[in-house]
């Protein structure tokens, strides 16, 4: 039985607008509100300048909201950057980083993501983090060599954040989440084999030792093209804790039945 608790999170990337998102958080709300789906944490990210939105329709409701990145420096003469004490001013419970798309479009390294993962931290934000390999390195049959790599230089960070003396609360287990999410897979409507992300998953388990003991506690979400139909044959999988969602959270059904997916495999669902 899985004791980790379900995370269903929607990354809308650069999509929506004030009257789209305005559909789109009413459905959800509506949706949760009359289906409540036991022992599962559901979020969505919209892009910053909907975040104000999403708190107005959603506070007081299960979902929570969060951010698609956040700044690495506390504030000051940064244009164009969003801080964590901002994104915690909207109520943002979450913040994504290390996204692939920032990483390859963008030229985010380990480092840099291992800055913006500090910086939340130090302001109690919740951290979805991103790791995967590409088709290349796939083939090459180097993804542990990447994931050992992306993952080793985020736990150094996280385990100095729970246990460092250079913040004062320290950051808890269930607030350092992993996104696995195969490049490859990544809005391509190609989802990796449940075999083969539970692979992935369990290797990245093996590496968060040094984090929570034996890594039992930290939840890792898998993330590429995953829609209604193959939601729950992942979810099954016994290191797949939920999902970071793309397309398909742009759909309220198709997300909301991702979310029953995900609560279907819960302990919560399992001890009923
Ligand atoms: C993502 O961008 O995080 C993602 C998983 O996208 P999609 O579900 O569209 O593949």
């Amino acid at each position: 039985m899985k004791t980790r608790k379900p995370l269903v999170a929607g990354n809308w990337k650069m999509n929506g607008d004030t009257v789209f998102n305005e559909h789109l958080l009413g459905e959800l709300r509506a949706g949760i509100e009359r289906e409540p789906l036991a022992g599962l944490e559901v979020a969505v990210c919209p892009p910053f300048p909907y975040l104000a939105q999403a708190a107005g329709k959603l506070s007081g409701s299960p979902i929570e909201w969060g951010a698609q990145n956040v700044s690495d420096r506390p504030d000051g003469a940064f244009t164009g950057e969003v801080s964590a004490k901002m994104l915690v001013d909207l109520g943002c419970r979450w913040v994504i980083i290390g996204h692939s798309e920032r990483r390859q479009s963008m030229g985010e390294t380990d480092d840099d993501v291992c800055a913006r993962l500090a910086m939340a931290a130090m302001h109690g934000l919740g951290i979805i983090a991103c790791i995967g390999e590409t088709l290349e390195e796939r083939e090459a049959g180097h993804t542990e060599t990447v994931l050992a790599r992306q993952v080793d230089a985020l736990v150094r960070t996280a385990h100095r954040m729970q246990h460092g003396a250079d913040v004062a609360s320290a950051m808890p287990a269930e607030r350092f989440v992993l996104a696995y999410e195969p490049v490859w897979a990544i809005g391509t409507g190609r989802s990796a084999s449940p075999e083969i992300a539970q692979q992935a998953h369990a290797f990245i388990r093996s590496r968060l030792a040094t984090l929570d003991g034996e890594g039992r506690a930290t939840r890792i979400l898998y993330g590429g093209s995953v829609k209604p139909e193959n939601a729950s044959s992942l979810f099954a999988m016994p290191d797949i804790d939920g999902g970071l969602i793309g397309g398909a959270a742009l759909i309220a059904e198709d997300f909301l039945a991702i979310c029953r997916a995900a609560a279907g495999h819960s302990g919560a669902a399992a001890s009923r």
